[in-house]
């Protein structure tokens, strides 16, 4: 089934095949890279197949490693499934709206036309209507759950028939299902080669810097990921750093943020400029004020710095706050009390 979407110029594709693909081991004389042979930690190529890496993230995941793609971001995973999948000025791809905006982006990059569906009341997801907008030449579906920058997440169910019922590769991106109270749709990867799920170090993980993104999926879908991937996408610096933050356990700071985030929820619905709270099932809030403009303004004039989403359609007057450290969210809160004050005086 994966193969009939993939596009003819992949299915055909020699992949680069890097110097060392050929020996498996670990120590010998290496004559073979035109490397530097004066060691100082990184004058060795990386492992383009990443392979002490995955066996940390599957014993983390609960994933086998073949199920694992490692790339610079999920970012680049997303632009990898474009490539793969998608004939430019051809193929097609359904996203929802509002939602993270590198799809929209990557699909113009590789001149894709994007057909973006709205979320309904409340953010509900809207299975029919994405069903309808497909055609054959619908390849792709991004889904994002806990969704960014609403919070929610959507029914298991509901994207379970999304996955079933459409004809393409629908891909979850689960940034933020690490403070998600949900389980998350990796171990549906096995009964559903049609499903991609991105997860990401760089939220609760806490290794933004590093850049690694995941996609759980298919073996094949795996498979061809790799060939098209630049072959030593993950640096050895980020490879090394990664396997060993991968040790330390992130429940007790995830919890921590939760907690935060329950509170500071509490606090902003109380202030009268707010006019909603959405839940949130991430690190950050979605708020929406009287006058997202000046709340902003205000903040950046203090050097708090939120993300002004009150321009994107379905997110009228609203601001992204992420969750911070207890005294970081104590500070946007007084200064928030300090604007409600003045407002109220004016
Ligand atoms: C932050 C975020 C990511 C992470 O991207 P990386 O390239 O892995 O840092 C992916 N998807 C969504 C929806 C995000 O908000």
């Amino acid at each position: 089934m994966i193969d009939s979407l993939v596009r003819g110029c992949i299915a055909d594709l020699t992949p680069y095949s890097t110097a060392r693909d050929e020996y498996g081991g670990e120590l010998g004389v290496f004559l073979d890279a035109n490397e530097s042979p004066y060691d100082n930690g990184c004058n060795r190529y990386p492992d383009p197949h990443q392979r002490r890496l995955k066996e940390r993230l599957s014993a983390v995941k609960g994933v086998p490693a073949e199920n694992i793609f490692v790339g610079n971001g999920s970012d680049e995973a997303i632009d990898l499934l474009f490539r793969v999948f998608c004939e430019p000025r051809e193929d097609n791809a359904l996203a929802i709206a509002p939602s993270y905006g590198m799809y929209r982006v990557a699909a113009a990059i590789n001149d894709i036309e994007m057909r973006e569906v709205r979320l309904g009341e409340d953010f509900a997801l809207p299975v029919d209507e994405l069903l309808r907008r497909a055609d054959a030449r619908t390849k792709l579906l991004f889904l994002c759950s806990p969704n960014n920058p609403t919070g929610n997440s959507f029914p298991r169910a509901d994207m379970l028939r999304l996955a079933d019922g459409f004809g393409g590769i629908v891909v979850v991106d689960e940034a933020y299902i690490d403070f998600s109270e949900e389980e998350g749709l990796c171990r549906e990867i096995f009964a559903r080669p049609n499903l991609v799920v991105l997860q990401t170090l760089s939220k609760a993980w806490a290794m933004a810097g590093l850049r690694v993104g995941l996609a759980l999926a298919d073996r094949r879908v795996v498979e061809l990921m790799s060939m098209v991937k630049y072959p030593y996408n993950i640096d050895v610096a980020a490879m090394r750093m990664a396997e060993r933050l991968l040790d330390d356990p992130i429940d007790e700071k995830v919890a921590a943020l939760r907690e935060q985030r329950d509170a500071v929820a509490a606090v902003l619905s109380r202030f009268r400029f707010v006019e909603r709270v959405y839940p949130s099932d991430a690190n950050f809030l979605l708020v929406r004020v009287d006058d997202a403009d000046a709340v902003y303004d205000r903040l950046i004039g203090e050097g708090i710095i939120v993300r002004n989403r009150s321009r994107i359609e379905g997110c009228e007057g609203c601001l992204r706050i992420t969750i911070g450290l207890e005294e970081e969210n104590m500070k946007l809160l007084k200064t928030l009390e300090r604007y409600e004050k003045e407002s109220i005086v004016r």
